[in-house]
């Protein structure tokens, strides 16, 4: 635990270093770039096994949903920091003429970034890439709810980079808030959105800048014409990996009553060659994090009809991957985000229906629509704003770094992800540059006959 009195001094010791402007080159960044992935590579097994240790996820799902994902946004940002960072010609109107105009992207100073527990390693480093990508120094506050993980990012982190450039601070909900009421130029939140309303509440104290990853209750829909076999494979895969506790997996299934029952089916085929006829035995399937989320889960299984799992076991905080059938928009599980291996079953008739039952929540940070009717997809993309999401398809939209990623409404604002991870962590300096000569004199008082001109100008 990092002690609360010693962190104004680690960001003074930070917005030091950061007036050196040492971070400032783009030779210096793809350097620590490249540092950050040699970290990774060194100690991939030991991350994998820190992560294994919190809440028994599989090697494969810790290299396939996070390192891997890093690895490719730190090679992405290598390649391309170069022109990302050189400064931008704009056209200049006939107002300024003659002039040149240019946008300058510069890093904001010293950034901190807090990150929650369930994507460990992707949620404290795919931000972390962008912050470093940009120029910034950065204080990483990852969870208290993974130590395994936490505590050896701080102690890799103190051995691979000066302290000054990027600290890991490990703590608690105390440490985070001791932190975000200091003075960084740039606060990067991935949590709650209970959290995240008290962190933007701090930050507007000092018009800190901030972009907020929450979570929400993200749809996922199934029409009459989608391919059930398939769609019922990849709706089980998203929702169930992690075990549930993924940000973008599908919350609730919405469906259409003709199909319902030969779909449910086909997920309950999906589940058992997913995990085998008792999920609790596989190695493949982690565990909810800890005691009062397992708790809070467990009370969400009281509705509707178990049409598949409903196991569960305190000693080991196991939840079966469980789907509950003729859940009512008032039970529990349909009242906040699951974040858990529960899908209820909700049926729809019409695109009215579907709309309207959507709409009963604020608006989600990922949609998915499962659907061979053009109509249908065109008319769900335009009536309903989320954050992002996929046709025929959960969670692997994430893979793509061309894709920017974050939530909108309740669900968060600001986003990254590749090119998006260096705008958000960059502010966009704009800069006009005149000759002295020629000075027109259009601007000057006296105004007198001067409107006309100016009127056939600005139109
Ligand atoms: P959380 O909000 O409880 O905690 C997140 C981080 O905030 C932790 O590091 C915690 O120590 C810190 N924190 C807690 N209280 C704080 C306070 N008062 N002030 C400042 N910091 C504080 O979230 P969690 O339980 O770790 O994660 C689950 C939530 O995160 C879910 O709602 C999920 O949807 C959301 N989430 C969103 C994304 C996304 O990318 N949009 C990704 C993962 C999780």
């Amino acid at each position: 635990m990092t002690a609360i009195d010693q962190l104004p001094d680690y960001l003074a010791k930070q917005k030091t270093y950061f007036s050196t402007g040492e971070t400032k080159s783009v030779a210096f960044r793809i350097r620590q770039l490249r540092l950050l992935r040699e970290l990774l590579q060194d100690h991939e097994s030991d991350l994998i096994e820190a992560v294994h240790k919190d809440f028994k996820k599989p090697a494969f799902e810790t290299y396939a949903t996070e390192l891997g994902l890093i690895f490719n946004d730190i090679g992405y940002a290598i390649k391309n920091l170069d022109q990302w960072a050189k400064p931008k010609s704009v056209p200049s109107p006939i107002v300024n003429f003659p002039s040149k105009n240019f946008i300058i992207t510069e890093p904001y100073g010293c950034a901190l970034i807090i990150a929650p527990w369930n994507y460990p390693l992707l949620l404290s480093l795919q931000p972390l890439v962008g912050a470093l990508a940009a120029g910034n120094t950065i204080i990483l506050k990852p969870s208290e709810l993974t130590p395994h993980t936490s505590e050896l990012l701080a102690s890799l982190f103190s051995k691979y980079f000066q302290e000054e450039y990027i600290r890991v601070v490990l703590g608690a909900a105390e440490t985070s808030k001791a932190l975000v009421e200091l003075d960084f130029d740039y606060i990067f939140f991935t949590g709650s959105n209970r959290v995240g309303k008290s962190i933007m509440r701090t930050a507007a104290e000092r018009i800190t800048p901030l972009t907020l990853e929450l979570g929400g209750k993200s749809p996922c829909i199934v029409d009459e014409t989608a391919n059930l076999e398939i769609s019922a494979k990849r709706i089980a895969w998203g929702k169930f990996i992690n075990a549930g506790q993924t940000c973008v997996a599908p919350d609730y299934l919405l469906i259409q009553p003709s199909i319902k029952k030969e779909f449910l089916g086909y997920l309950k085929d999906s589940i058992e060659q997913l995990y085998g006829a008792n999920p609790e035995e596989s190695e493949d399937y982690p565990r909810i994090i800890n005691q009062a989320h397992f708790e809070r889960l467990s009370n969400l299984l009281d509705a509707g009809t178990t049409v598949a799992g409903g196991q569960t076991n305190a000693e080991t905080l196991y939840i079966a991957p469980t789907v509950i059938d003729d859940v009512t928009k008032d039970d529990p599980v349909m009242q906040e985000e699951i974040f858990g291996p529960i899908l209820p079953v909700l049926e729809f008739n019409t695109l009215e229906e579907c709309v309207e039952i959507i709409h009963r929540h604020p608006r989600p940070l990922a949609l998915y629509l499962f659907s061979n009717t053009q109509s249908f997809e065109d008319a769900i993309l335009e009536r309903i704003s989320f954050g992002g999401g996929a046709i025929n398809d959960t969670i692997t939209q994430m893979g793509n770094h061309h894709l920017s990623f974050g939530g909108v409404g309740a669900s968060g604002f600001g986003s990254y992800h590749g090119k998006a991870s260096f705008d958000t962590f960059s502010h966009q300096k704009s800069v006009m540059k005149k000759p002295f000569w020629p000075d027109v004199p259009l601007r000057y008082a006296p105004y007198d006959g001067k409107l006309g001109i100016v009127k056939k100008i600005l139109k």
